[in-house]
């Protein structure tokens, strides 16, 4: 097995004004990633601390132009700020509209937007528009990005000794000015990963097994950088620690 080199945050590449900054990505503690053009500010899988993080990056009108979330799966290393991420917004009086896309059947973003405005409903001045995104979503335009979501397989252990279970999973690949980057979330081995990764200019790359016990969850680092060497650039992250 490849020794294993563990990615340092952030995590950042740029050309011109098209700019992605991983902030952070560890399995079971925290995923944040920040996409930027000269028109658009998105968030990817908001985990524990993207709040603190976009502080230190954005201010706080930027953090409020964010206009989309885009959320791989339901995991809390990948959910686990969006609660604060929307009472921020609330208390810092947004009014622009959010929309936060989510693969259909995952049952966190609903329960957390629920659960949100079970609260705050008196407060919230903005429209938060939650998309469901199917297996076979279309890719969308927004704002000057183009976006194709995909899916992927990732799988949670069973704790009755059941086989593991598939969760509803995404990739997403941003396209802006003839550049693009593949973002495969949390996967396994699986063909629509290899094709879209494939010629993308960045590609993100989760590397997230163990070691080969676990290939049925996430990738083993030879996978993720076979993967990843058919990009021009890649950076592998949700290594463990
Ligand atoms: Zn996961």
């Amino acid at each position: 097995m490849a020794k294993k080199k563990l990615p340092k945050y952030p995590l950042v590449w740029q050309k011109d004004d098209f700019f992605i900054k991983i902030f952070c990505s560890i399995p079971n503690i925290a995923t944040g990633i920040l996409l930027t053009t000269d028109k658009s500010i998105f968030v990817i899988d908001p985990g524990d601390g993207i709040l603190r993080d976009l502080n230190k990056e954005l201010d706080k009108e930027k953090i409020l132009s964010i206009s989309d979330i885009f959320i791989s799966h339901g995991h809390h290393d990948h959910v686990g700020g969006v609660w604060s991420l929307l009472t921020y917004m609330s208390v810092m009086s947004r009014t622009k509209p959010l929309n936060i896309y989510f693969p259909k059947g995952s049952l966190e973003i609903p329960s957390i937007y629920k659960a949100f405005l079970s609260v705050y409903k008196k407060e919230v001045n903005f429209e938060i528009a939650l998309i469901e995104i199917e297996e076979n979503h279309k890719s969308f335009r927004k704002k000057n990005v183009t976006i194709k979501p995909f899916k992927v397989v990732h799988k949670e252990p069973s704790h009755d000794s059941l086989p593991p279970a598939e969760v509803p999973s995404l990739g997403f690949k941003f396209t802006y000015d003839k550049k693009s980057i593949c973002y495969g979330g949390d996967t396994a081995y699986c063909e629509n990963l290899v094709n879209n990764v494939k010629g993308s200019d960045l590609a993100i790359i989760e590397a997230g097994a163990e070691d080969e016990s676990e290939s049925d969850l996430h990738l083993t680092i030879e996978q993720a950088e076979e993967i990843g060497s058919s990009a021009k650039e890649y950076f592998l992250v949700h290594v463990p620690e």
